[in-house]
């Protein structure tokens, strides 16, 4: 491990692109399943794992939703969330803004009180160590908009618990035409507005996100290099991108990690932060992903401290919180 590297696992971090249930480790998924009666085609972790060779974006689908599928009492949501809280302890990640998707469990029967008790019991009990949380209403693009407007309505009675609405699952195909009216809803409702696009989809999607959905902020967004314009109103506008980079690998977005364009984007001063998208499936944590980047690109502390700056610069916590941050960082510069 680079000096580098050992500096890095001790600065105070955020992530602003996680999944829960991509945070669904083979190990809980394999324990769920027994309990809960779920037949699933895998009886060993190696078989879970050996299943994460992924040819494209729906061939990772197929497994996420599949392996969510295990997920059924108050407790498991209990239990997925403070495993993936206890992981956030451990590369020391002191804010996460994390994506809730309810297609997913309402398509299994289970109640917005079972996962939501579960998820907000497990945030309640870490609180004690110190780490802040915030929950993301993201819903799916390959369902139809009056579905998602349904479960827009349903999250109502959450409405404190969920700081943005976004959008993840299938990009091509469906439009930010198709979503117009659920991110106005959203939009009146008072949530912060923010959707994946431009991970396999060019760069017209971004603007559709930016103009059509109103995003402030863009979870992937790679694509955005196709278009100079672009990148040139991304940076002026400093609208986020919370990239992931072991993700677009895993996902082919990229060939490999020194392939990846996140550091040219941070050297054109678009704001870009460093996230694992879903960590269980893709390799790695939030700490792996910057080991990943600090490797291929041969970083050094001012890159990795820009990031890091970033990732609280492009988060949803006020004013105040986000300048503290930033000049703790500071700080360890020569740390
Ligand atoms: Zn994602």
């Amino acid at each position: 491990m680079t000096m580098t590297s050992e500096w890095l696992s001790v600065l105070p971090k955020a992530e602003l692109h996680m999944h829960i249930d991509g945070s669904l480790q083979a190990e809980r998924m394999l324990q769920l399943a027994k309990k809960n009666g779920i037949d699933l085609p895998y009886s060993t972790v190696e078989d879970v794992k050996a299943a994460y060779q992924f040819e494209d974006l729906q061939s990772f689908l197929d497994l996420y939703y599949l392996g969510a599928s295990v997920l059924r009492e108050e407790d498991d949501f209990y239990h997925l969330m403070m495993d993936y809280l206890v992981k956030c302890r451990e590369d020391n990640i002191v804010h996460t803004e994390i994506m809730v998707e309810p297609q997913t469990y309402l398509a299994n029967g289970i109640d917005f009180d079972v996962f939501m008790s579960g998820f907000k019991r497990a945030i309640t009990d870490a609180k004690s160590w110190g780490i802040s949380v915030l929950l993301i209403l993201s819903l799916l693009k390959h369902t139809t908009e009056d579905e998602c407007i349904a479960v827009l309505n349903m999250a109502d009675d959450y409405s404190d618990d969920f700081v943005a609405l976004g959008m993840a699952s299938t990009e091509i195909g469906n439009p930010p035409e198709k979503f117009q009216r659920l991110y106005e809803l959203g939009k009146g409702r008072g949530y912060n507005l923010q959707t994946h696009s431009g991970e396999e989809g060019a760069a017209d999607l971004i603007w559709g996100s930016l103009e059509t959905m109103q995003a402030m902020r863009i979870d992937h967004g790679v694509r955005c290099t196709d278009d100079p314009q672009l990148v040139e109103h991304l940076k002026k506008h400093q609208i986020p991108l919370t990239v992931c980079p072991l993700s677009n690998v895993r996902l082919r977005v990229f060939d490999k990690i020194e392939d990846h364009n996140i550091i040219d984007l941070l050297k054109e001063e678009v704001l870009v932060t460093v996230n694992s998208d879903d960590p269980a499936y893709f390799g790695g944590f939030l700490n792996d992903n910057y080991h990943a980047l600090i490797d291929a690109f041969d970083l050094d502390k001012t890159d990795v401290l820009a990031l890091v700056k970033n990732g609280f610069r492009a988060s949803y916590l006020p004013e105040s919180r986000i300048n503290a941050f930033v000049n703790e960082l500071d700080g360890m510069l020569g740390g």
